[in-house]
């Protein structure tokens, strides 16, 4: 078999005929499957079915007697920060635990930044003719939405394999317009790279025009390993601390992919001086969080050795699934030689970069064969991908047959669409 690239007229067109009753015979089997979104399996749920029984009657105190149905605790339970702090690489005191969704947190640290300001700032980001934000792209498509719906400018930057292109980051950041950056620096969504050490020491020690920027850390994918390699991920609030910038990074993370994904915990840690802000405001929007959620997050995973074990069992339930999506690349795309895939050590995500001008036509013939794949593009800010090839593969929810499946399925979608764009340039 040659690449798609050597084959002449003719042998495309043979190819362009195989390919087209192979697509016609996966329409016929009238398939119904959803590769979009990464969300956890229901097994993967299951493996936290325990915690639907606890607290358990009766056990509603926490650790310093206080009733954990009342009121009141707006930081979070000093025991689940504890637990927790070694995840989040910040001391108990410098952790915020809120309700579900860290993406909830993300959202109230935009709105309180732009009617409020955050230290260090003059006035609110609101009160600022324009203002951006720095998008590493491949990225997540709910972090440049939410940023976009309150009328921040998306920029985007090309991420490097280590982290975005430090040089750009450089070079855009000396604009005073630019006030933050998103990054998931660990098993990112959806590249699966790690940022290096050298990344996060450029990032804490850029110099930045806007003397309230911040580095919005989403570190959503900590636990969540895929091989057996652990990557180091320098320490954020240590990097800036040390470079002279302790306000520059807000860490996210939560549970919603280790517990519960609609009944996890969040997180937001960063500065003394940040969390103290942050409360600021957070205690005018809340008594306090879900306390009992707390409680039975702590009685469940108990301590640090409870919680990699946890993820072990995700590990072993996902794991398979991601090698079922490289094995059919690595059997029906490589030897075609037009299309890129990630391999990741960790995360929700494998990146299938296709031949260029093709995505959107790859995600509509899957969508007419049953497959729903997420939209080409919302990898992009205001879901554009320049070179239309970027796709999203999220191998976890559907079952194990069900992936295999459905990589077969787009490696077709992904060849017929190559095949077809081949034959149009040969006109
Ligand atoms: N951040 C990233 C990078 C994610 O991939 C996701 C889920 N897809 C979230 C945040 C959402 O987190 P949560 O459930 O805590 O709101």
């Amino acid at each position: 078999m040659s690449t798609l690239a050597r084959m002449d007229a003719q042998a495309l067109a043979a190819l362009h005929r195989d390919l087209t009753r192979d697509y016609e015979a996966l329409k016929g089997r009238k398939l119904s499957l959803d590769m979009t979104r990464g969300k956890p399996a229901p097994e993967q749920l299951d493996l936290a079915s325990g915690m639907l029984a606890l607290p358990g009657n009766r056990d509603h105190l926490t650790q310093s007697g206080e009733d954990a149905r009342n009121y009141g605790g707006l930081q979070g339970l000093a025991e689940v920060r504890a637990l927790f702090a070694p995840v989040l690489g910040a001391p108990a005191a410098q952790i915020v635990v809120g309700n579900n969704s860290s993406l909830a947190m993300m959202h109230d640290f935009l709105v309180y930044a732009l009617l409020r300001g955050v230290p260090g700032g003059s006035k609110p980001w609101s009160k600022e003719e324009e203002i951006a934000i720095l998008c590493p792209v491949p990225g997540y498509d709910r972090h440049f939405a939410l940023a976009e719906s309150f009328g921040i400018k998306l920029v985007p930057v090309p991420l490097t394999g280590d982290g975005p292109n430090m040089d750009e980051v450089e070079r855009l950041v000396a604009d005073t317009k630019v006030k933050a950056i998103w990054c998931v620096p660990q098993y990112s969504n959806p590249s699966g790279e790690t940022y290096s050490s050298e990344t996060v020491e450029r990032l804490a020690r850029m110099k930045t025009g806007a003397g309230d920027f911040r580095i919005l850390w989403d570190n959503a994918y900590a636990l969540h390993h895929l091989g057996d390699e652990r990557p180091h991920l320098r320490n954020i609030l240590d990097a800036c601390s040390e470079a002279g910038n302790p306000d520059r990074p807000i860490i996210f993370a939560s549970t919603s992919k280790v517990t519960l994904a609609g009944a996890g915990l969040a997180f937001l840690a960063g500065s003394p001086t940040n969390v103290r802000w942050y409360l600021d405001s957070a205690g005018k929007r809340t008594i306090g969080p879900d306390k009992l959620n707390q409680l039975r997050h702590v009685r469940f995973l108990k301590d640090l050795k409870g919680i990699h074990d946890h993820m072990e069992k995700h590990r072993s339930l996902i794991a398979p699934k991601f090698a079922a999506v490289e094995a059919a690349f690595e059997s029906r795309l490589a030897p075609y030689g037009f299309a890129n895939w990630t391999k990741p050590d960790g995360g929700y995500f494998i990146i299938l970069d296709v031949m260029e001008g093709t995505a959107n036509r790859v995600v509509a013939l899957a969508k007419a064969a049953g497959l729903a794949l997420t939209p080409a593009g919302s990898t992009h800010p205001y879901g554009k991908d320049p070179l239309d090839k970027t796709l999203r593969i999220a191998p976890t929810y559907p079952s194990l047959a069900e992936v295999k499946q459905a990589a077969d399925a787009v490696t077709l979608c992904a060849l017929l669409a190559a095949c077809e764009k081949r034959l149009a340039s040969e006109g």
